[in-house]
Order: structure tokens, then C-alpha cells, then sequence
């Protein structure tokens, strides 16, 4: 069943559509180097790292060169051609994002930087001007410092207490423990998603539903989760959704936070100046409507384009299928790492709810001397923190080494990883 999905999904013709991937690099494993050898030439690329960014196809790299070649130009504010033409592909570029998400309209959307400034945006509008002494703020264990870092700041500056959900042994958010520390007093729920670093996918609707029976609200990280799974943040039920364009075959510099309407337009402004007025004198100033009101200055342009072009690129390969895809790969790394005895897995076995990502240590090598290693075989994973400090410190490392998948990826690439800890550990025997 999971195989047929592997074969319905055309990886070979999907892989021609990223020149990157066929780079290769001229290397040798320190296996060969301490033989003196000179190494392999040509090695192509295991692009593993995909958790951190992925890999853009040539229609969104397309859309976005015919928007500059064609009409690139400000919105909003002009009144020939180009400009609104420009206005009309950025605009619609948040219908077009909301309907991906199941949002109810572009008034639901609003462009950012990435994931990071969209909790930054929600903290500081919402956050700063909402909470206080007595204020609860609840995060899980395996939070991004993204939300973490952020959340930590705002409480600090109001006063409110920041509190979070455990984690249990297998790497699951123990949902016995959110309901016991989710209380009336808690006015924000802030989760991740999917883990960055355990790969864990959480229950987020319910969690969504124990906040919202306490009167909180909730962010909810889907940086993980929209380039690899379908989401609708209705079904959700999440007051807050956001997520980053780079991680899912889009451009850097755009991400999007959806909020509820009626929150959005309750509350202040991020940024103040251009494009976000509707009215302004020399004592004071009016906000325009959803979602401008969230996007002063020249906003992403080209990256709005191109978010669009991933997206259309997405759903025409099928979100369903990319999910059973990851799945399955991550299912094939799972079951090769755990049968080295001599490396640890982080989070949950291969199920439903483990995406597409496999953190992992090998015994008595620091996992960034096994990145260097992959490198030597022009494979590319991560290694360190993930950005999950807190997480890293409470699972007794301090780093641990991350390969991660997406639609391009294939079996071969997973036995080349796994190649690739054998020289590892035959170096450092
Ligand atoms: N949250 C999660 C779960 C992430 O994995 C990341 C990226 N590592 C972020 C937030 C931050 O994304 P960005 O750097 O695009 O803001």
C-alpha cells in the first residue's frame, strides 16, 4: 500500500525539476583520506536538510524571474500597468494562501518574514497589550525557539508566567499534563506543530480544545506541518497558524501567520509606517483594513509570487501523497538507524504521527563530526540544537544529528546516510 504511494508519486520527474539536486561535489570519506586515498569525484548531493530549508523547483523559480521580468513593480499605490498588475498578484496571493489553509478569506492572512516574526507579530501585538501579573502562557517542552524565546520575553516584560507541557519518554506531548496546567488562568497556548527535532505530530485540535474551554488562545507553529501534510486551521480551530514559504518549495523571506478575523482586527499594529494607514496627520494615524493593516512598507513581492507558484506545485502533486511519501521515508531511516545498535533515535516510532524527520545520535561521536562525515559523502544533514535548547538539555545532549525528507527524496538516499555512519564509526572506533 505505502509502496504504491511511493511509485504513484513520479520522485524521477519530480527530481528533474531541481537542478540543485543534480550538483555534485568532489569528495573523500575520512575512511579513504586516511588510506590516502584521494576520494570520489562527482558525488551527487543528498540533500537531507530540508527541515531547515528546502529545495526550490524550477516553476517557483520561474514565476518569480517572469514577476521581475515582466511586471515587477510597488503595490498598492500605483496607477499604471506594472503596478497593478504587481498589486493584483500580491493580493491575490493571500486568497490563494487561504485557501490552502482553509482560512476564510486574504483578511485572514497576513504575510511575514517567516514563522519567527508571525510569533513575534502575535506576541508583541497581542501579547504585550493583553497579559499581566497573574497571566499564563502555555508552551510544550519541544517548542522552537521561535515561539519559545519569544513567549519567554513578552512574559518577562508583562509579568505573565510562562508554563510548559511535558513531554513523555517516547517523545508525545503528555496531554494529561496540558490539561492539568492549561487552567483559567491560562490566556495563551502556544504549540508547535510538528517537532523540528523529534518529528513528533501533535494532537493540536485538542490541545486547541482544552485552551478554549479555559478562555485562551492559541498559536499554533505549523512550520513543519504545511509543507508535508494538508492543514485547515479551521478544523484546527486555532486562533493563530503560521508557517515559513522556504520549508515547503518556496522562497525564503515570506512566511504567513493566519489569524481569526475578528482577533486580527482587535488588535494593534506590529509595524507602523507606509501602506498600513488609511489616514494620517501630524497628531495621529489610522490603520487601514485586513490584512494591511499587519504589512507596512514595501511588502515580499516576488516571494508572494512565488509562495503561490510552491503552493500550486504542492497541491498538484497532492498533499495526501507527500505526507504518505515522508511517511514512508522516514519509516525506512527509522527502521535503519534503529537496527545500529549504536545509535539513539529522538521521538516517536514510524506512525501516523511522526513526520518526515529522523533525529538521531551515534554513540561517542559528536553529531557534528557526523555531519562533517556525511559531508564527505555530499550528503547534507543538520546537526546541533534545531533550535530547541531547552529540548536538547532535557533529552541529556547537547546536539544531535537531523535528516530530513521531502518529495524528492529517495530509499538510496536514506542507504547512503546509512553508508555514511558506517565510516563514522569506523573512524572513530
Ligand atoms: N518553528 C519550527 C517548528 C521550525 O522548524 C522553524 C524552522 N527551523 C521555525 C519555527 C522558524 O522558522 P523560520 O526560521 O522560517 O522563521
Amino acid at each position: 500500500m505505502s509502496h504504491q504511494h511511493l511509485e504513484s508519486l513520479d520522485v524521477d520527474s519530480i527530481r528533474e525539476e531541481f537542478p540543485i539536486l543534480e550538483r555534485t561535489f568532489d569528495v573523500a570519506s575520512e575512511t579513504q583520506r586516511a588510506d590516502g586515498d584521494a576520494g570520489d569525484d562527482g558525488q551527487q548531493l543528498v540533500y537531507l536538510d530540508n527541515a531547515a530549508t528546502t529545495q526550490t523547483p524550477d516553476p517557483v523559480i520561474d514565476a518569480m524571474s517572469d514577476y521581475y521580468r515582466g511586471y515587477n513593480a510597488n503595490v498598492h499605490r500605483g496607477i499604471h500597468h506594472l503596478s497593478q498588475e504587481a498589486s493584483i498578484a500580491y493580493e491575490e496571493a493571500h486568497d490563494r494562501v487561504a485557501e490552502f489553509i482553509g482560512a476564510d478569506g486574504r483578511e485572514e492572512i497576513v504575510f511575514t518574514k517567516n514563522t519567527t516574526e508571525a510569533e513575534n507579530l502575535v506576541a508583541y501585538s497581542w501579547g504585550l497589550n493583553e497579559l499581566g501579573p497573574g497571566d499564563e502562557v502555555v508552551l510544550t517542552e519541544m517548542e522552537h525557539h521561535a515561539s519559545l524565546v519569544t513567549w519567554q520575553q513578552i512574559g518577562k516584560r508583562t509579568g505573565a508566567d510562562v508554563k510548559y507541557v511535558q513531554i513523555t519518554d517516547e517523545g508525545r506531548l503528555d496531554m494529561d499534563h496540558a490539561r492539568e496546567i492549561i487552567t483559567d488562568d491560562t490566556a495563551m497556548v502556544s504549540a508547535v506543530h510538528v517537532s523540528n527535532t523529534l518529528g513528533t505530530v501533535n494532537p493540536v485540535s485538542e490541545l486547541v480544545d482544552i485552551a478554549h474551554d479555559h478562555g485562551a488562545l492559541t498559536f499554533i507553529d505549523g512550520a513543519q506541518a504545511v509543507p508535508n501534510r494538508s492543514v485547515d486551521v479551521e478544523a484546527i480551530g486555532a486562533d493563530f497558524y503560521a508557517f515559513s514559504g522556504h520549508k515547503m518549495a518556496g522562497p525564503t523571506g515570506i512566511g504567513a501567520l493566519y489569524g481569526k478575523k475578528g482577533l486580527l482586527e482587535a488588535m494593534d499594529p506590529y509595524l507602523y509606517g507606509g501602506d498600513m494607514i488609511t489616514k494620517v496627520t501630524y497628531e495621529d494615524a489610522t490603520w487601514n483594513e485586513l490584512p494591511w493593516k499587519f504589512e507596512a512598507g514595501t511588502p515580499q513581492i516576488a516571494e508572494a509570487v512565488g509562495l503561490v507558484a510552491a503552493i500550486d506545485w504542492l497541491e498538484e502533486i497532492g498533499m495526501d501523497r507527500i505526507a504518505a511519501h515522508e511517511e514512508e521515508l522516514a519509516r525506512y531511516a527509522y527502521e535503519q538507524l534503529d537496527a545500529e545498535p549504536d545509535v539513539e533515535i529522538y521521538g516517536p516510532e514510524p506512525g501516523p504521527d511522526r513526520a518526515g524527520l529522523v533525529g538521531f545520535n551515534l554513540e561517542n561521536v559528536h553529531a557534528h563530526d557526523l555531519a562533517s562525515i556525511m559531508n564527505d559523502h555530499a550528503v547534507a544533514i543538520r546537526a546541533g540544537d534545531h533550535c530547541t535548547q531547552p529540548l536538547h538539555d532535557k533529552l541529556g545532549v547537547a546536539a544531535s544529528a537531523r535528516a530530513s525528507f521531502y518529495v524528492y527524496n529517495t530509499k538510496e538516499e536514506v542507504d547512503k546516510l546509512v553508508a555514511a555512519i558506517d565510516d563514522a564509526r569506523q573512524l572513530f572506533r
